[in-house]
C-alpha cells in the first residue's frame, strides 16, 4: 500500500539505519531523550516502530509510553538491559535485539582479553615504549593460560563460542548458569561459589539486569583465590566493582580484564592506576564489520515486521505467535 509508516530512530545516528528504509517509511530521528520531548504530539501519534540505535538510548516505559501506536522496538545489541522488556510485553510491543551476528566477534575479544591479561600485553607494551627493554628483559609473567581452569558465568551463544576457543587451546572449561545446557559436556555448577572454588579464572558472559546484578561479589572473589583472574565482557552491573577493586588491591585475586564497567564511560581512578588490570572501553562488538551487521539486523527486523512477517530476532520476553 502507499500508506506511510512512521518510525522513530532513537539514539546516535547510524548511516545504515538512516539509509536502510524505502520511501514507504518516514524516519524521525531523536538522538537524546530531550529530542524525544520535542517531537510534536501529531507525530508521536503516528509512530509505529522504533530503532533503538545504542544502549545509551534508554527505552523505558516513559519513552515507549510517549507513542501510543508503538508496535515494535528494534534494539541494537544482543544485551537489552536498557529496554524495559516487561513494559513492552504488557503493552503488546515486540522487542528485537541483534544476537548471533556479533557472537564470534565478542568471543574473539574475550579470548584476546584473557590472554592479554594473563601475559600482560599492555604492561609489556608500555615497558617496550618506555625504553626499558634496552636495559633489561621484561620480567616473566606470573599468569599463563597453560595452568588454568576457566569457569564460565553464562554459557549461551557467546559463552559457547568462547568455550570453543578454549577447547582449541586445550584449557579445561566448566560453567555456572541457572539451567544446564542440553548437549554440552562441560561440568555444570548450579552454585557459583562452588564453581569459583573449583577454578582460578572466571569468564563472565551473562546478560545484565536485576537477575545478575553484583552476582560476582566479595565472597565469589574470595572463593576464586589468589591466582584468580576475572574476565568481564558481559555488563559492569554483574560485578560488585568496589569489591573487585578491593580484591585486586589486597591480592585476594591476581588480575582482571574488563570490557565493561558499572558506570560507563566513567571508570574508577583506582582501576586506572592498577598494573594488574587490562581495561577496554566496551569494544566487544565494536568492529566496522560487526557493527554494520548489527545495524542491518535492526533494519531487517523492522522491515520484516512492517511487511507483515514475524520479526527475525524477537527477545524471549516478547515472543511473536502466528503472524
Ligand atoms: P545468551 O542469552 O545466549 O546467553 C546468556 C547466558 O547467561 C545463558 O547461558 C543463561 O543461562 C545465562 N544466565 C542468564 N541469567 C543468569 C543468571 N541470573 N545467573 C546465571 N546465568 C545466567 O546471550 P549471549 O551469549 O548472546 O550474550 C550474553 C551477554 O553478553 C549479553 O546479554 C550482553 O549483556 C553481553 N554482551 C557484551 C558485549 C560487549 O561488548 N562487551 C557484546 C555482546 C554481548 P540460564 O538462563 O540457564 O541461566
Amino acid at each position: 500500500s502507499s500508506e506511510k509508516i512512521d518510525l522513530l530512530v532513537y539514539g546516535p545516528n547510524k548511516p545504515i539505519i538512516d539509509k536502510g528504509f524505502s520511501d514507504q517509511f518516514v524516519l524521525h530521528p531523536a538522538e537524546t531523550r530531550a529530542d524525544l520531548e520535542r517531537i510534536s504530539p501529531a507525530v508521536k501519534e503516528k509512530i509505529r516502530g522504533t530503532a533503538v540505535t545504542y544502549s545509551t538510548a534508554r527505552c523505558d516505559g516513559g519513552v515507549m509510553g510517549m507513542f501510543p501506536k508503538l508496535e515494535i522496538a528494534a534494539s541494537f545489541g544482543v544485551g537489552y538491559d536498557h529496554v524495559d522488556a516487561n513494559y513492552a510485553r504488557e503493552h503488546n510491543i515486540v522487542v528485537t535485539n541483534t544476537p548471533d551476528v556479533l557472537t564470534e566477534e565478542v568471543a574473539d575479544i574475550a579470548m584476546g582479553l584473557l590472554i592479554a591479561t594473563l601475559r600482560e600485553f599492555v604492561k609489556a607494551d608500555r615497558y617496550l615504549r618506555s625504553g626499558l627493554w634496552t636495559t633489561q628483559q621484561y620480567p616473566l609473567s606470573v599468569g599463563s593460560l597453560r595452568d588454568r581452569k576457566v569457569g564460565f558465568v553464562g554459557m549461551g551463544r557467546i559463552g559457547q563460542a568462547i568455550a570453543r576457543r578454549l577447547d582449541a587451546s586445550l584449557v579445561p572449561v566448566v560453567y555456572h548458569t541457572r539451567n544446564p545446557v542440553a548437549g554440552l559436556s562441560y561440568k555444570h555448577y548450579p552454585d557459583l561459589i562452588e564453581m569459583a572454588k573449583a577454578v582460578d579464572t572466571l569468564m563472565v558472559i551473562v546478560p545484565g539486569g536485576p537477575s545478575t546484578a553484583k552476582i560476582i561479589n566479595a565472597d565469589v572473589l574470595k572463593a576464586l583465590g589468589p591466582r584468580g583472574v576475572i574476565i568481564n565482557v558481559a555488563r559492569g552491573s554483574v560485578v560488585d566493582e568496589e569489591a573487585m577493586i578491593a580484591a585486586l588491591k589486597s591480592g585476594t585475586i591476581l588480575a582482571a580484564g574488563l570490557d565493561v564497567f558499572a558506570n560507563e564511560p566513567a571508570v574508577p581512578d583506582e582501576l586506572k592506576a592498577m598494573q594488574n588490570v587490562v581495561l577496554l572501553p566496551h569494544i566487544g562488538s565494536a568492529s566496522v564489520v560487526t557493527r554494520n551487521a548489527m545495524d542491518q539486523l535492526v533494519v531487517d527486523n523492522l522491515k520484516a515486521w512492517f511487511a507483515g512477517k514475524p520479526p527475525l530476532t524477537p527477545i524471549a520476553e516478547t515472543p511473536v505467535k502466528g503472524r
